[in-house]
């Protein structure tokens, strides 16, 4: 084609554009939204809401908030903003998965334990005790069906999950009584949510629930003998080593629980699908961001925790072992009267069977071995 032929060709093929985008754009925007077509209008911009269950300014938790709705401003363009309703700022931290679902908020960020009470399979989704690490899990949501679950079981909500940083291993949490064997979890008072809690009743202890500002302070004073949070750099905030004697590993109760957004599928199915996968790379940062992070200041707080007065020691063996037996008992009761907390319990601990042999091969011995040398 000849110079002046191909620039003509081009000016026609822009005019058609042109006068296609006339048209598109003279449609009722309404009806667009509604039949879920992308819109081709570049500068239409949305303003979202974000309840989160975090409070402000909360360790890597509510710094992930923060981080999230910068980058989505970022690779948006600023066409796509979101503003952040921290802890009780809109409503109590309880109440998000509600107000997402109404659309009185748009995206929600939370932990899928929280919802237990509205569906019990949402627990699974976090974490299980005796259940994955942060890898393994990751791999189950994202390659072995786990989102896919996890999407089915929020559809009837109106919500759409995505997976947005996990904690990791958590520590066993903080202790005044020390646990020897398996007669120590007797009469043992200690804050400890969901199904670790259920498994520590069943062993004759009492799980207790706490809210995050009073456990301390029921800590120093000894209306609890022990308390779960997060890890080292969480707990050190917290003041626990202030107050509490010894430092248990591991969290058998969250091997490593994942972080959620929920976004309510309305909101989501009128962005233009540019928009909706930024939303989806964001939180895919976000969950890359967060291990990284939790990994760096966990080292630099342990080593806080441990120059300071503190004992750091394992639960035995015959301790855990007990502790799994309990566990998969309430597992099991959980399971026979919720028939979606089967299927999603049955994939969750399936998946980990299914995982082991692999990582007991690799993981495992890296840490028992080459990590050693
Ligand atoms: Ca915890």
């Amino acid at each position: 084609m000849k110079r002046k032929q191909f620039i003509k060709s081009s000016l026609v093929a822009g005019a058609a554009i042109t006068a296609g985008s006339g048209l598109l754009s003279s449609c009722k925007q309404d009806s667009i939204e509604e039949l879920n077509v992308p819109s081709l209008n570049f500068n239409k911009k949305f303003s979202w809401r974000m309840v989160s269950v975090w409070p402000k300014n909360f360790p890597v938790f509510g710094e992930a908030d923060i981080k999230f709705i910068d980058w989505v401003k970022r690779m948006s363009g600023e066409r796509l903003n979101i503003k952040l309703f921290a802890k009780g700022e809109l409503v109590p931290a309880m109440e998000s998965f509600d107000t997402v679902q109404d659309g009185t908020a748009d995206i929600g960020s939370g932990c899928s334990y929280y919802w237990f009470g509205k569906t019990p399979a949402s627990a699974f989704f976090a974490t299980s005790p005796f259940g994955m690490n942060a890898q393994q899990h990751q791999a189950w949501l994202i390659s072995g069906g786990g989102l896919e679950l996890w999407e089915e079981i929020y559809k009837p909500f109106g919500l759409k999950p995505m997976i947005s940083g996990s904690s990791g291993v958590q520590m066993g949490g903080w202790f005044n009584k020390e646990i020897n064997d398996v007669s120590d979890l007797k009469g043992l008072k200690m804050r400890i949510p969901g199904l670790g809690g259920s498994a520590l009743e069943k062993a004759g202890g009492a799980a207790m629930n706490v809210p995050g500002g009073e456990i301390y302070t029921n800590l120093e004073r000894g209306v609890i003998d022990a308390t779960e949070w997060v890890g080292p750099y969480h707990d050190f905030k917290m003041g626990f080593p202030k107050v509490a004697k010894y430092y248990y590993t591991p969290g058998w109760h969250e091997p490593g629980t994942q972080l959620e957004y929920f976004v309510n599928i309305r909101a989501y199915n009128k962005l233009p699908s540019d928009l909706q996968e930024i939303i989806v790379a964001a939180a895919a940062r976000v969950q890359a961001w967060m291990l990284a992070e939790l990994d760096v200041q966990n080292a630099v707080y342990l080593k806080k925790i441990i120059d300071g007065a503190t004992e750091i020691r394992s639960f035995p063996r015959e301790v855990l072992i007990e502790l799994k037996k309990f566990t998969m008992e309430a597992i099991d009761e959980l399971i026979a009267k919720n028939t979606d907390a089967k299927k999603v319990a049955e994939s969750y601990y399936s998946f980990r069977d299914k995982l082991k042999p692999w990582t007991d091969l690799t993981e495992k011995v890296y840490y028992n071995t080459i990590q050693e040398i």
